[in-house]
């Protein structure tokens, strides 16, 4: 039977039923599970894994419950600048920008770059020129207001702290998919707002290939989310696809090692999304709760917010 697969994060990081009302659950789940199913509609179709990825990060980026797109959190001087990218692992082809300002979806930037450039990585004013020239879609600044990012800018823009989204204390709100879809191709793609209070041109790990997110079919395809210092310095979606490639690992051992026992060694809270190619999924974070769904074949999805 041909083995078909996609798996979503909207961020993780301590979010605990108390810190939820059942309206908000209500919210998260259902634009979870409408990402998910428009991701896995594409790849039941027969469509491309890499498809697959940006349709469901971009419907998580067109939702203000995420930080990513429309619902990015506030730098320190009170803007938005996003991070975003996306992998082939067929070809290894990989778009990616940093910093944009005033782009609706990076993720389809970051598939633009993918598929007319020879650049892999573009950022600030150059991608946003690239932007204009393949019409992919601005908004204005209004856009990407939301009441409670705003709040939890307020709360410490004159300080140097800078936080993670989710939760009142540590927040980790990026979207990110990976799939496998029927002809045997991996994709991932990750997108964010980055962290609230960032200092303006800082970047996090989520455009950087290799660390938030990497897709190889030889082994695996991961998307990740959470303390982005700690993840660019772990190199954590290619350490998980080396375990698999040169250890023989499989994509659940690799992801117990690098997410359960590496990180929360080096202090690096968060987890990710990983899909390998025989279409097996893990879902693993040290956090508490992540934002995450899967569905294979077409079997019932599951969508999970909570440690269990
Ligand atoms: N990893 C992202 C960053 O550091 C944040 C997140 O996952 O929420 O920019």
């Amino acid at each position: 039977m041909t083995n078909f697969s996609i798996a979503i994060h909207g961020g993780a990081g301590t979010i605990t039923p108390a810190s939820m009302t059942p309206e908000l659950e209500h919210a998260y789940k259902t634009d979870l599970a409408n990402a998910l199913e428009a991701g896995h509609r594409i790849l039941n179709e027969g469509g491309s894994a890499l498809d697959a990825v940006e349709k469901s990060v971009l419907l998580l980026e067109n939702s203000p419950l995420f930080n990513a797109g429309r619902g990015s959190v506030f730098t320190k001087d009170g803007k938005h600048e996003m991070d975003a990218a996306i992998m082939c692992g067929d070809t290894l082809a990989a778009g990616a920008v940093a910093g944009v300002r005033s782009i609706r979806n990076p993720v389809v930037l970051a598939k633009a770059i993918l598929e007319h450039s020879d650049h892999v990585f573009m950022s600030g004013y150059g991608a946003e020129e690239f932007a204009r020239k393949y019409k992919v879609a601005f908004e204005p600044e209004e856009y990407f207001y939301t009441a409670q990012r705003y709040k939890q800018w307020r709360d410490v823009r004159d300080t140097d702290l800078f936080i993670l989204d989710h939760t009142v204390e540590k927040k980790f709100g990026t979207v990110g998919a990976v799939a496998l879809d029927k002809a045997g191709n991996l994709a991932a793609a990750t997108s964010t707002g980055g962290m609230t209070n960032k200092n303006y041109n800082r970047i996090g790990d989520t455009p950087i290939i290799g660390s938030g997110t990497y897709a190889n079919n030889a082994t695996c395809a991961i998307s990740c989310t959470g303390h982005g210092e700690f993840f660019i310095r772990a190199v954590v979606a290619y350490d998980i696809s080396c375990l698999i490639e040169y250890k023989g690992y499989t994509l659940q051992q690799a992801c117990e090692k690098v997410v359960l026992d590496k990180l929360v060694k080096f202090g690096g809270e968060g987890g990710l999304v990983a899909v390998d190619a025989h279409g097996n999924v893990a879902l693993p974070f040290n956090s508490e709760g992540m934002y995450r769904g899967s569905k294979v074949n077409n079997n019932e999805a599951y969508i999970g917010i909570y440690k269990e």
